[in-house]
């Protein structure tokens, strides 16, 4: 027998993909795609980037590997030098590992030696219900999603969860003079408490929640808020951008909408823009140091890839020159405009809701097959999982030519079918009216 693919897609077709250019992809049958979703919300100065294959190929012609205890290399020093200055984190160190999950686990690893450095055996890490951080057992753990977590207990480490902002399904509809925010860091400062404040080691959470629960913005006292009580028990903060990180959002990482300076901040996806399996672990000076005098060890053979740090390298000088995290600005205030247009009024589209070119749609059962609530457009009730809603859209606009992201959120019957845009930063205007269009018309089609 010959050998195989493990294919993603069991049970499906896939098109053979055969080249890419800006914003779409074509397959080996000639057909063109618009990439709504770039990938899994993954490339962000577009496809087919000669510039950054030059320079992969550069840097590999000239040496491709040499082991991270032996060697640094001029692009990871340059690397670090150039990003070191947009990073929300405060005299940042910069671990570059090969993924999200990778550089999920290199920070919860971070926040434990951490403390153990300061004689304090922390080990419980508060994570958030819906969340995503990976799938590897740690990320896992602390991630707050129940159907990918059910089959892998028990777990190896001591995470818990508190709630998610989530102002289409608010948690606390009951108001507080303070906002929404200052119940979730009630509900956070309870959480250490229970668990006793020299426990707990780190908060995790994404900045603005990505593909899991649909680009939710935090209301504007979540961070604060939140940051205040983490400051107050010396619980540190690690901001997951993964997602988020190198302009998805319309800034350079989510963080900066608000202003927080996390002690710890995971990034992936943009940081390489997939023409290199590139993740990042960036902590504080202050952790670096801390941990560097505990004996820190930890690595993975592909961490501190010198190619990888080439990769990172060119994508970053490209998102700088061509303005791209600005374009994500705009482009996305542009999409989040023409879906409301088109899909306002439709009874099964409950939210539209993100930030620059993070943008989700949360699809609802119509009125009559469920409770009234507060949605756009009357219901908050979202369809059974088994009407697979999202799934079959984002198979209507492939269809059309229209790459889309879906997500079932927490699968936990909390949230509506989740559809997820997030096109390369470099979709032109008319492009992103393309999407709209072909999004609003698979919804039209399948609902
Ligand atoms: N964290 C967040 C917020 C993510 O969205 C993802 C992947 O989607 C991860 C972590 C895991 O990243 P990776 O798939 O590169 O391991």
């Amino acid at each position: 027998m010959t050998g195989a693919v493990f294919s993603r897609a069991a049970g499906r077709d896939l098109p053979v993909v055969a080249g890419g250019n800006g914003a779409e992809l074509f397959d080996t049958a000639g057909r063109r795609y618009l990439d709504g979703a770039g990938g899994a919300i993954v490339v962000g100065i577009g496809h087919g980037s000669a510039e950054v294959a030059d320079a992969i190929a550069a840097q590999a012609r000239q040496v491709a590997y040499a082991h991270g205890t032996a060697f640094t290399s001029a692009s990871l020093v340059e690397y670090a030098e150039a990003l070191g200055p947009l990073l929300p984190v405060d005299d940042p160190y910069l671990y570059p590992v090969s993924g999200g999950s990778e550089a999920v686990e290199t920070a919860l690893k971070l926040a434990r030696a951490y403390h153990l450095a300061r004689g304090e055996d922390r080990s419980v890490v508060i994570g958030r219900t819906g969340a995503y951080h990976g799938n590897t057992r740690g990320a896992l753990d602390v991630s707050g999603r129940a159907g990918l977590r059910a089959p892998y207990q028990p777990w190896l480490g001591s995470a818990v969860h508190t709630t998610s902002p989530y102002e289409y399904r608010c948690p606390f509809p009951e108001s507080h003079p303070a906002g929404c925010g200052a119940r979730h860091a009630e509900e956070l400062e309870r959480t250490i408490s229970a668990h006793g404040p020299d426990t707990v080691a780190a908060f995790i959470a994404e900045p603005i929640a990505g593909a899991a629960l649909g680009a939710c913005v935090p209301p504007d006292d979540y961070w604060p808020a939140i940051t205040a009580v983490c400051r107050k028990y010396g619980v540190l903060v690690i901001a997951d951008e993964v997602m988020t990180g190198f302009g998805r959002t319309g800034r350079w990482f989510g963080c900066d909408h608000w202003g927080v300076r996390p002690d710890l901040l995971v990034a992936a996806k943009g940081a390489a823009s997939g023409y290199w399996p590139l993740g990042l672990t960036v902590c504080s000076g202050e952790v670096h140091d801390t941990v560097q005098a505990g004996g820190f060890v930890h690595g993975y053979t592909y961490s501190h890839h010198v190619v990888g740090a080439a990769a990172g390298l060119a994508v970053l000088r490209i998102l700088q020159r061509e303005r791209l995290v600005e374009a994500s600005a705009e482009r996305g205030a542009q999409l989040a405009a023409e879906l409301r247009a088109e899909l306002g009024g439709h009874p099964s589209v409950g939210d539209i809701r993100g930030r620059g070119l993070l943008q989700a749609i949360e699809l609802v059962a119509p009125p009559e097959a469920g409770t009234p609530g507060r949605a756009l457009s009357g219901d908050l009730a979202p369809f059974p999982r088994s009407a697979r809603v999202a799934e079959r859209v984002v198979a209507a606009a492939k269809e059309r030519g229209v790459l889309l992201y879906h997500s079932t959120g927490c699968a936990d019957g909390t949230n509506g079918d989740l559809l997820v845009l997030g096109p390369p930063l470099v979709i032109t205007p008319a492009q992103v009216s393309e999407l709209a269009r072909s999004c609003a018309a698979a919804i039209r089609e399948v609902l």
